[in-house]
């Protein structure tokens, strides 16, 4: 379903895991694509080349998202490239995982930098060039553990709780101007991100999950790509578990 065609995405982390996984899936819907990273070059370079060689548009860019002077270089080479911007996906995310006693406040720091500033600083960013032109879609990584908590992720949990309240608050900021804004939060996804965790919580967690396993990043792109169509025209302020039945509220 070619539903995005015409339209330019940025994918923030698009190089690898879950971020990749939405940029392709984007471009298989007719978007040109901005692949963001940060350290992965040739992996960002990889997804932008798979997506030109299917005939879609696409390039890499480097950025930290928690620099404002590169978020701001960002879009300018988005609009210089294609002139408009209609999506924006805030997929970085960083863990820097300890319990709370034993939590570094550079732990603490690290995560909120990455994973809610990050966050405001894109869409701060993006919101100008959304608005100019009436039109924008946001779509937020969230996770799981900033909904019901998780051991080990004081950090994590509370930025990925604050980008939820971000969302929100932007989502009603942003409606008069024809942007909507939304968080799509994953529960257990098989990506880089799950290398740390130990055999005895991985099963713990699958015995959690109704669906009885972990998700697949493919399995959580098509509802971000959804949320950022068109379609969605009346879905704001929203967030999306993708966590195969784990929290029921
Ligand atoms: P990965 O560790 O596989 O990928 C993380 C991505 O974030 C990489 O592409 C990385 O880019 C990018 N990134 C990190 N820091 C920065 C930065 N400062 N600036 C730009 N890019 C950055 O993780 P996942 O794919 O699993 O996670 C993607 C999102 O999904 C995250 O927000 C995560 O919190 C969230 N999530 C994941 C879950 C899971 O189970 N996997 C569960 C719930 C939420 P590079 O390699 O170039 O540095």
């Amino acid at each position: 379903m070619m539903s995005l065609t015409g339209q330019v995405a940025i994918v923030t982390g698009g190089a690898r895991g879950i971020g990749r996984a939405i940029a392709l899936e984007l471009a298989l819907q007719g978007a040109r694509v901005l692949v963001n990273y940060q350290a992965s070059a040739g992996a960002a370079e990889a997804v932008a080349q798979q997506i030109v060689a299917s005939g879609g548009a696409a390039f890499a860019h480097r950025a930290d998202v928690a620099d404002q002077a590169a978020v701001a270089g960002m879009i300018d080479a988005c609009l210089g490239r294609w002139g408009q911007l209609d999506m924006l996906v805030n997929n970085a995310g960083i863990v820097a995982d300890a319990p709370m006693m034993r939590m570094k406040e550079t732990q603490w720091r690290a995560v909120i930098d990455t994973n809610l500033t990050g966050v405001f600083l894109c869409c701060q960013a993006a919101l100008g060039p959304m608005r100019a032109r009436g039109y924008g879609r946001i779509v937020n990584i969230g996770s799981l553990a900033g909904l019901a908590g998780n051991v080990g992720q004081v950090n994590y949990a509370a930025a990925k709780a604050g980008l939820v309240g971000l969302t929100r608050a932007l989502a009603r900021e942003a409606a008069r101007d024809g942007v909507t804004a939304n968080v799509v939060a994953p529960g257990y996804i098989e990506t880089e991100m799950l290398a740390g965790v130990p055999a005895a919580l991985r099963q713990w967690a699958v015995d959690a999950i109704a669906l009885g396993r972990f998700g697949t990043p493919e399995e959580v792109a098509p509802a971000v790509a959804f949320l950022l169509s068109p379609a969605a025209a009346y879905i704001t302020g929203q967030v999306l578990a993708i966590d195969g039945g784990w929290v029921m509220p």
